[in-house]
């Protein structure tokens, strides 16, 4: 096969859609698909998707990515798969059935449970062998949820005919039979211990996970398994890389060495920072996880989420009305020279890293007479970087080196206000990536490195190119913005 016939799929199944991308030899795509995904939301709360959905999203994202690209999925040579983490699904293993809807990372159903665990004093042990919180985002409190719950589910487990999956290791099983995770995505569980790089029997005891439901951890770049049976490629592609989403994008982003860091601004923000060999124990609430290096083996890696990002500018738009467009959030952020006071606290679901409080509830506060809806639309996009700040400032009280830029991507990172203020608040250059899909492009380029298409990822990096923001605001200034927004914050954390 000649080496322009060597194409690689990359599938980034995401909480809002499946995204599938057809990469040439050369790193550049060659066609793209896209499929939205139905968003369940049963009771205040909850947010579940259907497994069904997401195998169909996955498929035809696949489908319109192999056609615009006019190639025949003959001539793909290997898949990669990233994927929303953390969301849970148990199936039967003989039928294949799920027991339930995924439930979503977003889910809060199970604060209850995690409140029960922290009364029996299980925390410190948690964060110590998973380098996690215990919050409900994770899965290990969803599956002890759904054994409580369903009691045909805890009769099979005991049978094992129970398996356990994250979207990674449901797309993989249905798609070549292997029931396999890989590293990054098993460090979101609660049930996987980062320094053995073993699952946790005493996690597994405490969430009720069976170890007969848990799947095989592999290194993310690695041989997962062979499409067998599925519909639309061919059998015998070989699954070359798996990762969760933000890891993969670290790797889109060239961040391979320690120190190196980027911030996806998409539904939430994401901030990961690769620390190579070192696990940093952190006392400002960040979670310490997985990554990958430069030829996809694990290396430690903090991180730090706001839960909502752009879906604070979604939500003014389709609840507020006060924009028509996410784009025209920035012209109208514009037409106004500052906020007029006024300070948006978007703590929709509880506010994460460094806070963690899940009682704390939206706000917007310093209104008065002259506001318009243009100041609060100004004031809504600085509260997306003011609490990206929060977690960038975490992490420099962590380490002991200095932070020269930070990389960004995502769908808000098309916002030049937005990251002209990202950059004037943390005083720092802002690299945006012309890259938008670092985490379908990352997920492609490390299946390539790992089939050995490419001899490591820096063969493709010359293709990324960056626009840089650089900061323009007095320290002072900067200074004293900040002090505001955390007064603002203390207003709005619950008990
Ligand atoms: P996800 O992968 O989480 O679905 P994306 O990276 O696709 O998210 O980004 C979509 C989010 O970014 C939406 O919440 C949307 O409101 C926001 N967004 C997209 N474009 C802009 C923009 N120009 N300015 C501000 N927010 C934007």
């Amino acid at each position: 096969m000649s080496q322009s016939k060597q194409y690689i799929l990359a599938i980034d199944q995401g909480t809002t859609g499946s995204r599938a991308l057809v990469v040439d030899s050369r790193g550049k795509t060659k066609g793209a698909g896209y499929v939205e995904i139905p968003q369940h939301y049963p009771k205040p709360g909850w947010v579940e998707h259907s497994p069904q959905d997401i195998l169909h999203s996955v498929r035809t994202a696949i489908t319109q990515a192999i056609r615009k690209s006019r190639i025949s999925s003959n001539e793909i040579r290997a898949i990669g798969i990233t994927n929303q983490r953390e969301s849970t699904v148990l199936w039967n293993r003989k039928t294949g059935k799920p027991y339930h809807p995924v439930i979503v990372w977003q889910d809060r159903r199970t604060s209850g449970i995690c409140e029960g665990l922290k009364k029996r004093g299980l925390e410190p042990l948690i964060r110590e062998k998973t380098g996690l919180v215990l919050d409900p985002y994770f899965s290990g409190s969803k599956i002890l949820w759904l054994m409580k719950q369903l009691p045909k589910l805890a009769q099979d487990a005991k049978r094992g005919q129970v398996a356990f999956g994250t979207m990674d290791t449901w797309l993989l099983w249905n798609m070549t039979g292997e029931h396999a995770t890989d590293v990054t995505n098993a460090s979101r569980t609660l049930l996987y211990n980062i320094q053995t790089r073993e699952w946790d029997q005493r996690l597994c005891r405490i969430f009720s996970a069976h170890p007969s439901m848990l799947p095989r951890v592999q290194v993310s770049a690695s041989h997962f398994g062979n499409t067998k049976k599925w519909h639309i490629l061919p059998d015998g592609i070989p699954v070359m890389a798996m990762a969760g989403d933000q890891q993969a994008a670290l790797y889109g982003q060239a961040c391979y060495g320690r120190g190196e860091m980027k911030n996806t601004y998409g539904t939430g923000c994401f901030l990961m920072m690769n620390t190579g060999s070192v696990r940093v124990h952190s006392q400002q609430g960040l979670l310490t996880t997985l990554a990958c290096d430069a030829f996809g083996k694990p290396v430690y890696a903090i991180e730090g989420a706001v839960f909502i990002g752009g879906a604070l500018i979604q939500w003014l738009r389709d609840s507020m009305r006060w924009i028509r467009s996410a784009g025209e959030s920035e012209q109208i952020a514009k037409s106004v020279s500052d906020s007029h006071g006024v300070t948006v606290i978007p703590a929709f679901t509880g506010l994460g890293a460094p806070y963690w409080n899940a009682e704390a509830r939206g706000a917007i506060l310093g209104l008065t007479r002259g506001v318009t809806s243009a100041h609060i639309v100004r004031a809504s996009l600085e509260s997306v970087a003011l609490q990206v700040s929060d977690l960038v400032l975490a992490v420099k009280k962590e380490l002991r080196f200095p932070i020269r830029f930070l990389k960004v991507d995502g769908g808000a990172s098309n916002n030049n206000f937005l990251m002209q203020f990202q950059s004037d608040i943390l005083g720092l250059r802002i690299l945006r990536s012309h890259l938008t899909e670092s985490t379908a492009w990352g997920i492609g380029k490390m299946a390539g490195v790992s089939l050995g298409i490419w001899k490591g990822p820096y063969v493709l990096d010359h293709l990324i190119r960056y626009q840089t923001f650089r900061p323009g605001l007095s320290r002072a200034k900067r200074k004293q913005m900040l002090h505001h927004w955390r007064r603002q914050i203390q207003r709005v954390l619950g008990p």
